[in-house]
């Protein structure tokens, strides 16, 4: 019986997709969440403390159309 020595080649063939995480947002503003009322169309509204339609009594849905807006937070 023969000595079998099992050479291991590594491939090394990782070539980086260039798939980084950047993120590219910008936290220095502040950005309000708000929301149109789906029903009435009224708003808009705060998503944070408004979480029905003062108009229609319209609790927010998925329907609603929610947008985020940014906050000019300087003076
Ligand atoms: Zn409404
Ligand atoms: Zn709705």
């Amino acid at each position: 019986m023969g000595k079998y020595s099992s050479a291991s080649s590594s491939k090394s063939s990782s070539s980086s997709g260039g798939k980084q995480a950047s993120s590219s947002r910008t936290g220095s503003k502040t950005q309000k969440w708000i929301w149109y009322c789906g029903n009435c169309k009224f708003g808009p509204w705060n998503y944070q403390i408004d979480t029905h339609c003062f108009n229609c009594s319209h609790q927010i849905c998925n329907t609603c159309d929610v947008r985020q807006i940014p906050i000019d937070t300087r003076k």
